[in-house]
């Protein structure tokens, strides 16, 4: 099983300029190979491959030997890359595009040019580079990639092999259903619920009000004041984001410590959009639902959450299931009868006396899903 630990590293302004310099001469040779195999084929309507452009790396790098600068193997994966580029094109997507300094961000080593020491990352050419390893590495590492965000700062990825993974799977003895809303993050079949974070939804705010100042900016004109705005807003995104992982990290390992088997609704967009516009009419209570880019990344939230949570309940022998989120918010949990209500009625009320919180009844009724199908 692969797995990815990423972690912030802290280059001095000298080590910056050197990585700076590598990414600058990957993305030359990239744009380089890309052109090459342009012109190959409008003169001699062939396609270069990867493994002829590889080929062509040491007469390269005898006619630039500034390109030494940058280490073999993660020369060769960016011709890997635009490869890559090429297989999706003829499978259907767009034409590989030049590389500008903004869509060319990352760099991946494979086994040799970096070493990962106690509290340093030693890279060839730079030197050693402070990283902060906020959770240990585990398995072998397999591979390093540097990149660098929108807003400035450095991460160090490491894919690893952590060997063949058959963890048993616990018996069922605590079992949960769960509910995602807008409201809510998640509702419980036990009664309980988890609300979405305040920091995080204070982000969002923070994030829709640096855009609305960047949408205020005249697009055309490059001045300072746009650029200054849009690095800000680059900003607010990734603490969002990384809030919005540390967030689903934490719980999930919540969720997998106490239920031996979660079952939850398959994400479905057309749902998901419609419960979203429901909730827009509780005014004042959720920054997150006013705009459609919040909303998107809600959405998101939702997705990357069910995989990291698949991802612990995996490593720990729980189940996971995904249930048909038809009607789960209609049916009575406790006499199976439909009751219709709007999108705006927060209560379940049925003929038959039962009176609870609208999610907490989806969740019960997720839960039995879960259980017919386990
Ligand atoms: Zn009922």
């Amino acid at each position: 099983m692969r797995k990815s630990f990423r972690y912030r590293i802290y280059p001095t302004p000298k080590q910056e300029a050197v990585l700076e310099e590598q990414l600058r001469l990957c993305r030359l040779v990239y744009n380089a190979a890309l052109e090459q195999r342009i012109w190959f084929w409008k003169k001699r309507k062939l396609t270069l491959n990867y493994y002829s452009q590889a080929n062509e790396l040491p007469a390269a790098k005898r006619e630039h030997p500034e390109l030494t600068l940058v280490n073999s193997q993660v020369l060769q994966g960016v011709l890997q890359r635009l490869d890559q580029a090429y297989q999706r094109f003829f499978s259907g997507a767009g034409f590989p595009r030049f590389k500008s300094r903004d869509r060319f961000r990352s760099m991946t080593f494979t086994q040799t040019g970096y070493k990962l020491l106690e509290r340093k990352l030693k890279l060839a050419r730079v030197g050693e580079v402070r990283i902060k390893l906020s959770r240990p590495v585990e398995g072998e590492i397999k591979t390093l990639t540097l990149t660098r965000n929108s807003s400035g700062h450095w991460y160090a990825s490491f894919s690893c092999d952590l060997g063949p993974n058959q963890v048993p799977m616990r018996p069922v003895e605590a079992e949960v259903g769960i509910d995602l809303g807008l409201l809510k993050f998640l509702t419980c079949s036990d009664g309980s619920m988890v609300p979405n974070p305040r920091h995080f939804r204070e982000s969002l705010a923070r994030l829709a009000e640096r855009q609305r100042k960047l949408a205020s900016k005249p697009k055309r004109k490059r001045t300072r004041n746009r650029e200054k705005a849009k690095l800000l807003v680059a900003k607010a995104h990734e603490k969002v984001r990384n809030q919005r992982s540390d967030f689903h990290f934490k719980l999930s390992n919540y969720l997998v410590r106490g239920y031996d088997r979660i079952v939850h609704e398959n994400l479905n967009i057309r749902n998901m959009s419609k419960s979203a516009s429901g909730t827009l009419e509780a005014p004042g209570t959720q920054v997150a639902q006013k705009s459609g880019l919040n909303k998107s990344i809600l959405d998101a939230g939702w997705r990357q959450f069910l995989e990291i949570l698949r991802f612990k309940a995996e490593s720990a022998g729980v189940e996971v299931i995904g249930v048909d989120p038809r009607n789960t918010s209609q049916i009575c949990s406790s006499c199976g009868s439909l009751t219709r209500k709007g999108l705006r009625e927060r209560e379940h009320r049925c003929g038959c006396g039962l009176e609870i919180d609208r999610d907490w009844n989806a969740a019960k009724n997720i839960l039995r899903l879960g259980q017919s199908l386990g």
